[in-house]
């Protein structure tokens, strides 16, 4: 089949390494004149460990990740409200913590090796489906792309392919985001735990150890601070002295990472998004990743979910003939799982970014002792690696 693909993020890498190695004819259209990735360090779980590995690219990436066996949260009186270990559900089960920027070279290694075309600096706007099983393509300009049997969209969060489809319920963005910054970290002091440190609803500060860029260059560690997405231009606007002081009002260990950002520009901002849509194909036009159901980042499951989606979709095309058959069982299979990450982010941003306080009392004082308990830990340790696809403890992916 001649495949489009648009967007050159996670969804759209991997979607394509994975049809091009079924043997379809792929082009990947990226609407950046320069391919690279912005973002800082993901933590990536075994679901999507598992695609990278079916990918062929998963000892690079676990090469140049750190791995990440837990995630703890201290409120501002030391008090756990946060603590899973990746083991306590299996022995030997951890995450990675990789940069952006090396998970996306790293595929666009494997895009390269495979000749997959890939056109930058291209806009795309429109598709329209001219005859049943035909989808064109358009860029900013109205001009026509050309004409392929499936397309596949990737345009991330804010997608401006998905309005056109009718298909969307909610794409809303949430009023809480992060401004984050990535250190190298060469004493390797945050190694190991995904650490976060909360004053309330209205303070939250991540170190998440974010791997290293090549083999031989130090470790790095993201830092991400919570913000009210309006708030961000005013500490901009007051600089880096006024990012400093939010950091250092929630932890002591900011010291190494703040000396190494110079200027507030360094920082950056990225707001989070809530998207549903009904069902995420239009005939032939499929959307994956963000463009069909970008999330809040507070479970990491987002790129994780990009990969998923990515290695379901050839699975499927792989398995049936016809293709619009493969695309709603494709749907159908990815449904449970993308919803209940979906609503479980939207239930839990408030809990951890909002202006609401007494949320935040009520965390702090049910959330230690809860995960203590056993059916909630196991509900906790199921969602934190991916598989979750409803609330009842049987409900995962096998
Ligand atoms: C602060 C933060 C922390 C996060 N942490 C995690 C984490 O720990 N773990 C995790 O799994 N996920 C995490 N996520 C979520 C994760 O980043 C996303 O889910 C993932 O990047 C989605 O990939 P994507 O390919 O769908 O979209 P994107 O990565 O956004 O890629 C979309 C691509 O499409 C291109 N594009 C856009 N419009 C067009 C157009 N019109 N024409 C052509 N190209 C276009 C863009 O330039 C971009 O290259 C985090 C997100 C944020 C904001």
């Amino acid at each position: 089949m001649r495949i489009g693909v648009v967007g050159c993020g996670t969804a759209g890498q991997a979607a394509a390494i994975h049809l091009a190695r079924a043997g379809h004819h792929v082009t990947v259209f990226e609407r950046t004149p320069t391919l690279g990735p912005v973002g800082a360090g993901i933590l990536l779980q075994p679901t999507g460990l598992r695609v990278l590995n079916e990918l062929g690219v998963g000892d690079e990436i676990a090469r140049l990740s750190s791995p990440v066996h837990r995630l703890s949260g201290l409120n501002q009186r030391g008090r756990t409200v946060l603590d899973v270990r990746y083991s306590d559900r299996e022995p030997g089960l951890f995450g990675l913590g990789v940069h952006r920027g090396s998970l996306f070279s790293t595929l666009l290694d494997r895009m390269n090796q495979l000749r997959i075309e890939i056109w930058t600096d291209v806009d795309v706007r429109s598709y329209t489906q001219p005859r049943r099983g035909v989808v064109e393509i358009f860029d900013d300009a109205q001009r026509s792309l050309g004409h392929f049997e499936l397309v596949i969209i990737g345009d991330g969060a804010r997608s401006s392919l998905r309005a056109q489809s009718g298909l969307v319920r909610r794409a809303t963005r949430y009023p809480w985001g992060a401004m984050w910054f990535v250190a190298t970290d060469p004493d390797e002091q945050f190694s190991g735990v995904l650490q976060q440190y909360y004053h309330g609803t209205r303070g939250m500060v991540g170190f998440l150890p974010s791997g290293r860029s090549a083999v031989d260059s130090p470790s790095t560690v993201s830092v991400f601070l919570s913000v009210r997405i309006d708030e961000a231009g005013v500490i901009r606007q007051r600089g880096l002295g006024e990012f400093a002081r939010r950091v250092r009002a929630l932890t002591d260990r900011a010291e190494t990472v703040l000396s190494q950002i110079s200027d507030i520009a360094q920082v950056i901002t990225a707001s989070y998004h809530d998207v549903v849509l009904s069902r995420v194909f239009d005939g032939r036009v499929v959307f994956l990743g963000d463009a069909a159901h970008a999330m809040s980042p507070q479970l990491g499951q987002g790129a994780n979910l990009a990969l998923m989606d990515a290695s379901e979709l050839a699975k499927q095309l792989a398995e049936v003939s016809d293709v619009d058959v493969a695309i709603e069982r494709y749907d159908r299979a990815r449904r449970a799982n993308v919803r209940y990450y979906q609503r479980v982010s939207r239930w839990l941003t408030p809990v951890f970014q909002s202006g609401l306080t007494p949320v935040g009392v009520v965390r702090d004082a049910l959330m230690g002792p809860m995960s203590r308990a056993p059916i909630f830990r196991s509900l906790m340790l199921d969602s934190l690696v991916g598989i979750k696809t409803g609330l009842m403890p049987w409900s995962v992916m096998r």
